[in-house]
């Protein structure tokens, strides 16, 4: 008789109903990921439950999931919310957040300066949805509250912009929106340098992507709130397919366990290096909000008093040649690479990357010229750097 003949139940069932450890047998000293589509139910009574929110738990991942909802109640403790969602990217909680809370007709008010794709999202809703906008200079409390109408839904603002580095007065901003509530994309800044929800916005935003997980290796996003919108939003996240994997929500919360370190960390090294770069004569000015000599030094030591980041940005004598050049020379130590947060320093050239969806007129509008640079700044020693940029300078001036 073979072996097969007396096996029950079969290989084939084994297998497909395999890769369990019956619970509580282990207890992981880290959270464990949970890659799975559904979650078994009970009965139909525990379905409703859940799905009525009597009882905590999950149905289906779209609709939530353990990782998700870690990395998102985590920013949301950190941020002072109450809660929050995690999505596939930057994007997708925005554009979670945005289908959730307007109709066509609605209006909005954002900020002349924005992330490239964040400001094409917007006109996207505009010409396809039928939504209005105004862009106001937000250091100027009468435009905004001369653009609200009874109309106005929202104002979106980034609470450090991207990349001049200018940080938003969002008490201001708060003020002159009245009854319109603010959202601040708080990708450049995170909570542990600036919390926008302390200084009265409603909503904040993430793109994960860079300083929450801060390793340059997942595409994630994330918005936290007052509970009632951040469901109504969740349902526009689930329904539109834009929730994020359990893998990289769970890298993102990872990675969320040294952000208060790496905050502290890239904020002295941008500072040392800025400081540096104004020495240089390749250099013509450098925006750091650090530096006394950025016009919201002020501002930023009253919102940041902790460290004002690890973005910078320097305008290069020569512009987009010069820039092309050092880029060139700097390939092998801090490279070119189109995102910022990571965990190494990197380049970034907005007139092409961030800011090319732009005319040249509107760049040159919002300051962003030919040859600036931007730099994000990572966790090397800040000696290595400084060298490294002084070697590329001084070979670009020959
Ligand atoms: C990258 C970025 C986004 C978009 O986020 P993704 O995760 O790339 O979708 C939005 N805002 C800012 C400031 C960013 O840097």
């Amino acid at each position: 008789m073979s072996n097969d003949a007396i096996k029950s139940p079969s290989d084939a069932t084994i297998a497909a109903r395999g890769g369990w450890v019956p619970e509580f047998v282990t207890r992981p000293s880290a959270p464990p990921i949970y890659m799975t589509t559904a979650f078994d139910l009970d009965d139909l009574s525990q379905l409703d439950a859940i799905a009525t929110g009597r009882e905590a738990g999950y149905i289906y991942t779209r609709d939530g999931n353990p990782n998700h909802e870690a990395f998102a109640a985590d920013v949301a403790k950190l941020e002072g919310a109450d809660a929050g969602i995690t999505c596939a990217s930057g994007m997708g909680a925005l554009t979670a957040a945005l289908l959730a809370m307007l109709k066509t007709g609605d209006h909005i008010v954002a900020a002349r300066v924005l992330y490239g794709r964040t400001g094409q999202l917007i006109n996207h809703l505009c010409s396809s949805f039928g939504v209005t906008v105004s862009y106001v200079d937000i250091t100027d409390p009468a435009a905004i509250r001369a653009a609200c109408t009874p109309k106005t839904q929202l104002g979106l603002i980034e609470s450090v912009s991207n990349p001049l580095v200018e940080v938003a007065d969002i008490p201001a901003v708060v003020q002159a929106l009245g009854s319109v509530p603010l959202m601040v994309d708080n990708t450049f800044a995170t909570p542990s340098l600036l919390r926008p929800i302390q200084h009265g916005a409603q909503l904040v935003w993430h793109s994960a992507s860079k300083y929450l997980n801060g390793h340059g290796d997942v595409m994630l996003g994330v918005m936290v709130g007052a509970s009632p919108l951040m469901r109504k939003i969740r349902g526009a996240l689930s329904l539109y397919g834009m929730n994020s994997n359990p893998m990289e929500s769970w890298l993102g919360s990872r990675g969320l366990r040294t952000l208060p370190l790496r905050m502290t960390r890239v904020s002295e090294t941008a500072l040392t290096v800025a400081t540096f770069l104004g020495t240089q004569s390749a250099v013509t000015r450098v925006y750091y909000p650090g530096l006394s000599s950025h016009p919201t030094y002020g501002l930023a030591q009253r919102l940041m008093p902790r460290g004002q980041g690890g973005m910078l940005a320097f305008d290069l004598k020569g512009g987009r040649t010069a820039v092309d050049a050092l880029f060139r020379l700097l390939s092998e130590t801090i490279p070119f690479s189109p995102t910022l947060a990571d965990a190494r320093t990197t380049l970034s050239y907005p007139a092409g990357t961030s800011h090319k969806f732009m005319t040249a007129a509107e760049r040159a509008a919002c300051g962003i010229s030919d040859g600036l640079v931007r730099l994000s700044i990572g966790l090397e020693d800040a000696s290595d750097l400084i060298k490294e940029l002084r070697d590329a300078l001084s070979r670009l001036a020959d």
